[in-house]
């Protein structure tokens, strides 16, 4: 794969691990907090909606209250004459509808002391019946208070109470899958809002009491003012957001919650978990349910009656529509912000590879050049790619290999010098030395011949000839010897800038080096080199003469003596003569070699200058710029053992031999 795709590969996939992740976190922890804060909402709303059954509860009582206070209730039991209650008959409400502030009941009576039925304003007819079976009046005549609570009455105990609730008990059963088993078809018993409040003469003793009683079967009053006090009828999509229902048992006996029919749900059933959780345990339930047709946050709370029975149960519910379509747009915002990033992400990594890739390129070709041996190759400085620290090593890499190179090039031309003029010597000594006796006896018996000869000889002439030539011949040969030959073995501690001086003492006066100027600058601080005074000389005078020679009788020679960085010594002669052309360079220490015309020059000056210089241990090179002058420098180790003032005179006690 190329590295570029393999960037961005890599790239999407850590940005898309790092937002499933925070994805998944994140809705994971919204959901959570959501549906937490929903449920706490629930529990807020059925714990209201109990103050408002309860608030009913307490009217009921007042209500009763009230018409104890008011009517003619004493005059009635203690006179008998029931007549003066007929007024209690229009509280009897007919349906449920309901003006507000009005006092409507759907049962009204009153009792004696025993719970004897003296008068029932909804059925003035049927009298005379105990009704102790109801706790609340039971209740309230033994402890003399006032007493409410819900409790179930069968259709035909609600009926004998009024008549006309006979259509309002029965509620059809509508069973659903999901509901707990009810076997009856039809709900026959009812649940009613019960109140009991002990009549009692001025001196307190009990007369009976007035029991007032409120069918919640159909009436809304209760789970409407629910609904409005909590959700202040809110309304989502067109649709009502929060409901609320009293059970009886597990049936719907008063509801606001819709069927599809838009009506009333009622005489539809919980389902089994609910009713086993309320109505088995008497615990309250809180969570996601399906309520009819569609899926609320739920609450329930059972109802209890005086007795502590559980016969049903209040029901507050959200519609959870608007918290899943909540949860939905934060998904919907978290992927969308998730896919945006990866495409930021994919086109950042596109670029990132593309300068990385570029960078690498350019870098291959500069190893490609290296390679090539073009080490004088340097990066061109990206603007601001990032790469710098690679690309200043990469240069310094180059830099100190063109350095290298360049040094192992010198030593090689070096060595292949010496090798050569170690060869070269070797033969010149050879040949001189063979030579050099039978030159010795030619000139032996040469001279022998001539002193023999006549004077007048015609040929004496000739014998003369002889003789120069091979005294000439003699001459050479002993340069050639000394070009190979060891020091004399006078070696001394010397002092350099001594050995110069002297040394350009002997020739500075000559007709030569007028128009020359000549610059000295000599380190002052130079260590005593071990060599051989004579020869050095002849080195110097070597290379002064050379000098001037290249400068025909016009030029600057500079001779600087310093100490280098390796502790040795070095001398630098330059001139600013003609130059040496490039091909001659690395031949000009051969011996013979010259560019000097026939007689002017034998080329053996540089020869035996290296050789001498060699045998000190010591190495000279050259540089030369045709037309601009020529600099030789001379590198000599410094002496060994202990360090005492140079004099440049030989020191007989340090000589070696
Ligand atoms: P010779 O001086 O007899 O020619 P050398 O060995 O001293 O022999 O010099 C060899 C050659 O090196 C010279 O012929 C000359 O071409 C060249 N040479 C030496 N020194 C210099 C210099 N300072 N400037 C220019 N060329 C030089």
């Amino acid at each position: 794969m190329k590295l570029q795709s393999r960037l961005v590969i890599g790239f999407l996939i850590a940005t898309c691990i790092t937002a499933a992740v925070a994805s998944v976190v994140g809705i994971t922890m919204i959901n959570k907090s959501t549906l937490e804060e929903v449920q706490r909402k629930v529990q807020q709303d059925i714990n209201t909606a109990k103050l408002v059954y309860r608030h009913n509860l307490e009217r009921l009582e007042y209500q009763l209250q009230f018409i104890a206070l008011r009517s003619p209730i004493h005059e009635a039991i203690t006179s008998g004459n029931l007549s003066t209650l007929e007024d209690l008959r229009v509280i009897i409400r007919s349906g449920t509808a309901l003006a507000p502030g009005h006092m409507a009941l759907d049962m009204l009576t009153l009792v004696d002391t025993s719970g004897r039925v003296i008068y029932r304003a909804a059925n003035p007819h049927a009298k005379g019946d105990v009704i102790l079976w109801d706790s609340v009046v039971r209740n309230c005549l033994n402890e003399r208070k006032p007493k409410s609570s819900a409790i179930v009455m069968s259709y035909d105990v609600i009926v004998a109470q009024n008549p006309n609730l006979s259509e309002r008990v029965k509620i059809p059963i509508l069973k659903t899958e999901k509901s707990v088993e009810i076997k009856e078809k039809v709900l026959t018993d009812g649940m009613v809002l019960r109140a009991a409040y002990p009549i009692l003469d001025r001196n307190g003793r009990l007369l009976g009491a007035l029991v007032g009683g409120v069918l919640l079967n159909r009436d809304y009053d209760i789970v409407d003012t629910i609904k409005q006090t909590v959700y202040l009828d809110e309304r989502y999509h067109g649709r009502d957001m929060g409901f609320s229902t009293i059970f009886l048992g597990g049936v719907r006996i008063s509801t606001n919650v819709m069927t599809d029919r838009n009506e009333r749900a009622v005489g539809t059933i919980c389902s089994k978990e609910v009713y086993d959780q309320v109505i088995g345990r008497g615990k309250d339930w809180v969570g996601r349910a399906f309520v009819v047709n569609d899926w609320y946050i739920s609450a329930y709370t059972p109802i209890w009656d005086i007795d502590n029975t559980i016969i049903g149960m209040l029901y507050t519910g959200i519609l959870e529509a608007k918290y899943r379509d909540m949860r939905l747009r934060t998904v919907f915002i978290f992927v969308g912000v998730t896919a945006v990033g990866m495409v930021i992400a994919f086109f950042v990594s596109f670029r990132l590879g593309q300068s990385i890739i570029r960078r690498i390129r350019i870098l291959h070709q500069a190893t490609e050049a290296i390679a090539s041996g073009d080490l004088g190759y340097q990066l061109p400085p990206g603007r601001s790619s990032g790469f710098d620290m690679l690309d200043n090593a990469f240069n310094n890499m180059a830099r100190s290999l063109k350095d290298r190179d360049e040094r192992l090039q010198k030593a090689f031309q070096r060595i292949t010098v010496t090798e050569r003029l170690a060869s070269l010597g070797q033969m010149a000594a050879g040949v001189a030395h063979e030579i050099n006796n039978p030159l010795g006896g030619i000139l032996l018996f040469s001279n022998l011949v001539l002193e023999e000869m006549d004077p007048a000889d015609p040929s004496r002439q000739n014998m003369e000839k002889i003789i120069y030539q091979t005294e000439r011949c003699k001459k050479i040969v002993q340069s050639l010897l000394d070009f190979a030959r060891t020091p004399s073995g006078d070696m001394s501690r010397l002092d350099v800038n001594h050995v110069i001086l002297t040394s350009l003492n002997l020739v500075k006066d000559q007709s030569i080096f007028h128009g020359i100027e000549v610059r000295t600058e000599l380190a002052d601080n130079l260590p005593p080199v071990m060599g051989d005074l004579s020869r050095l000389e002849e080195v110097f005078l070597n290379l002064f003469i050379n000098a001037t020679d290249a400068m025909s009788g016009r030029g600057t020679l500079t001779i600087v003596s310093r100490l280098s960085g390796t502790g040795m010594v070095k001398i630098a002669i330059s001139d600013t003569g003609k130059g040496i052309d490039k091909a001659y360079l690395p031949h000009i220490f051969e011996p013979f070699f010259t560019t000097k015309d026939p007689g002017q020059g034998t080329g053996l000056g540089l020869s035996i200058t290296y050789g001498i210089i060699q045998k000190h241990g010591g190495f000279i090179d050259v540089a030369s710029e045709p037309g601009a002058g020529t600099t030789f420098t001379i590198t000599l180790p410094r002496a060994n053992g202990p360090e005492s003032e140079g004099t440049g005179k030989p020191q007989e006690e340090c000589s070696i031999g």
